[in-house]
C-alpha cells in the first residue's frame, strides 16, 4: 500500500509522492522560547516525531528543520520584564525545551534555526518581495506584504479574495481568526523593543514572525519542499501568509503536503498559555509521571483527532506500559530457552509488523498500529503460557518489537523507571537469604522493599523486582 496523508492544502486524502525520489524535506515550526512549552505544544511536536519516524520506517531519508522563534513580541517583552538581554533570556528556554525533546524520546531534528541567526536571509527575502510588487513600507516605517497585490492568497483558509478586506493591517503576528489583512514582514524599532533591533534597508526595526519561516526552510530545504507541519492554530494566519510570503518571492509552488494536528484540550478548551490552563513536562514529573507516559498519552490518539488531556490517561499509559514491559521480559527469557514454536512465531511476528506498517501508511493510523502490536502480544502470552515459545522463535517477535519500537519509542523503561542498583543488590541478598533457608532474614528484605514501592516476583527464572 502506499504512504497516504490527508493533505490541508485540498483538504483530500492524498497518495504521497515525494519531489525527489526517497529523499523528504519536512518543515515543522517549533517554539516561541519565552517561557517552558506546554505539553499541547508537545502534542504537535510527537506527532510530527511519529510522522518523520514513519517515514523513516518506510524508508525514506528525510532531513527535518524545525525553527525557534527567539524573538518576538512576547520574548521581547518577557525579557524586559526579567531584566535579561534577549538572547540569554531565550538560551535558559531553548535548552528547557531540548531537554523536554529528549524526555519525550522525540528525534532531533537535523537543523533547529534560531530567527536571530537569520536576519540576513529575512532582509533578503522581503527585498525580493519589493521586486515582485507585494511588499510595500507603510507610515509608521514598517513594512507590509499586500494582501490585495496577492490575489493567490488564502489557498489553505480557502477564502474568497472578494471578502478579503484589503488595505487593513495588523502588525501583530496573531491576528484574529475573522481578519484577513496586510501583515508585517519588518517592524520598525519602537520604545518598547529596548535594544533589540537591527539595521534594515527600511530602517532599523525586527522581522514578522511569518517571514522567519520562508526564509529558514528556504535555506535548509529550498523553494519548493515536501511536508510542512504544525497544529491547527498555525493554518492561519502563519501558514496562509508563509505561502503568499514564500510563493510571491520565489515564483514556485511553497510545499506539496500540509499536514495539521488538532489541538491538546483540557476541560473542552484549548490548553495554551494565555488560557493559563497548561501543564508543562515539569509540573507532570513532579506528579510522578514519566516522559515515556507522557509520549505515549500524545501518541496514542489519532492526530486529527482532539485529544483530550487528563491524568487517568496518564494512569492508563502506566499500566499499559507495564503490560508492555512485562511481555518483552518474558520473550526475553524464552529467547534465552531451546527453540520452540518458531514457524507460529514467524508467521504472527510478519501478520503483526504487515498490520503496523499498513496502519501508519495509512494518514498514520496509530490505532490500528497499536492494536497491531497488542495482538502479537495476545498471541504471543497465550503461547508462552502454554510453553510454545523460546529460542530463535522468540527473538523473531524480539526483532519485531524493535522494528515498531524504532517508530513508538515506548518499549525501554525510562531511567526513573527502571531498578535501581541498591533495591538489586537487595533482592539478589533475599535470594541467597533464601537460598540458605534464612527466611526470617529474607522476609525482612521483602518487607523493607515493598515499603520502598518494590514488589518481589518469584519466577520460575528467578525474582523479578518491580515498582508497585
Ligand atoms: P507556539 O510556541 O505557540 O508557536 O506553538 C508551537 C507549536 O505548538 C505550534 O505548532 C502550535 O500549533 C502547537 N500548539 C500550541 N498549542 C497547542 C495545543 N493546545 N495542542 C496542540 N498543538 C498546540
Ligand atoms: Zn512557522
Amino acid at each position: 500500500m502506499a504512504l497516504t496523508f490527508h493533505n490541508s492544502l485540498t483538504r483530500r486524502r492524498e497518495d504521497f509522492v515525494p519531489i525527489l525520489a526517497g529523499k523528504i524535506g519536512l518543515y515543522t515550526c517549533g517554539p516561541t522560547v519565552y517561557n517552558f512549552a506546554h505539553i499541547g505544544n508537545f502534542r504537535a511536536y510527537v506527532f510530527e516525531d511519529l510522522l518523520r519516524r514513519s517515514l523513516e520506517h518506510c524508508g525514506y531519508e528525510v532531513n527535518h528543520v524545525m525553527n525557534l522563534t527567539d524573538v518576538d513580541d512576547k520574548t521581547i517583552r518577557d525579557s524586559r520584564e526579567a531584566g535579561m538581554e534577549l538572547g540569554a533570556f531565550t538560551g535558559q528556554y531553548k535548552e528547557s525545551f531540548f531537554e523536554d525533546v529528549d524526555t519525550l524520546r522525540i528525534r532531533r531534528a537535523h537543523t533547529y534555526p534560531a530567527a536571530t541567526e537569520h536576519i540576513k536571509e529575512m532582509i533578503e527575502l522581503i527585498q525580493k518581495l519589493f521586486d515582485a510588487g507585494v511588499a510595500y513600507q507603510a507610515d509608521d516605517g514598517s513594512v507590509y506584504f499586500s494582501i490585495g497585490r496577492w490575489p493567490a492568497y488564502g489557498q489553505l483558509l480557502k477564502i474568497d479574495p472578494d471578502q478579503m478586506r484589503a488595505g487593513a493591517r495588523v502588525s501583530n503576528d496573531e491576528y484574529g481568526k475573522e481578519s484577513v489583512a496586510d501583515f508585517a514582514l519588518w517592524k520598525a524599532w519602537t520604545e518598547a523593543d529596548g535594544n533589540v533591533g537591527w539595521d534594515s534597508p527600511w530602517g532599523k526595526g525586527r522581522p514578522g514572525w511569518h517571514i522567519e519561516c520562508s526564509a529558514m526552510s528556504g535555506k535548509y530545504l529550498g523553494a519548493h519542499f515536501d511536508i510542512h507541519c504544525g497544529g491547527m492554530d498555525n493554518l492561519f494566519p502563519h501558514h496562509e501568509d508563509e505561502i503568499a510570503q514564500s510563493e510571491a518571492a520565489n515564483g514556485c509552488k511553497f510545499v506539496n503536503y500540509w499536514l495539521h494536528c488538532a489541538h491538546l484540550i483540557v476541560d473542552g478548551e484549548k490548553m495554551s498559555k494565555s488560557v493559563g490552563n497548561f501543564y508543562t513536562l515539569r509540573d507532570l514529573g513532579a506528579r510522578g509521571y514519566t516522559g515515556r507516559e507522557l509520549r505515549w498519552v500524545l501518541l496514542g490518539t489519532h492526530y486529527r483527532q482532539q485529544l483530550n488531556f487528563s491524568f487517568k490517561a496518564c494512569e492508563d499509559a502506566r499500566v499499559s506500559l507495564q503490560r508492555l514491559d512485562t511481555f518483552k521480559e518474558r520473550v526475553q527469557e524464552a529467547a534465552k530457552q531451546g527453540d520452540c514454536g518458531v514457524e507460529a512465531a514467524i508467521e504472527a511476528t510478519r501478520t503483526a509488523s504487515a498490520a503496523f506498517t499498513t496502519a501508519l501508511e495509512d494518514d498514520l493510523n496509530i490505532s490500528a498500529a497499536l492494536a497491531a502490536l497488542f495482538d502479537l502480544v495476545r498471541d504471543m502470552n497465550r503461547a508462552m503460557d502454554k510453553g510454545e515459545l523460546g529460542g530463535i522463535g522468540a527473538q523473531s517477535v524480539l526483532d519485531a518489537l524493535d522494528r515498531m519500537d524504532g517508530v513508538l519509542d515506548v518499549l525501554t523503561p525510562d531511567k526513573s523507571d527502571s531498578v535501581p542498583d541498591e533495591v538489586l543488590a537487595l533482592a539478589a541478598e533475599r535470594l541467597a537469604a533464601r537460598k540458605a533457608k534464612d527466611f526470617a532474614r529474607a522476609d525482612e528484605i521483602r518487607d523493607r522493599l515493598q515499603a520502598d514501592g518494590w514488589e518481589i516476583e518469584d519466577t520460575p527464572e528467578g525474582p523479578r523486582v518491580k515498582r508497585v
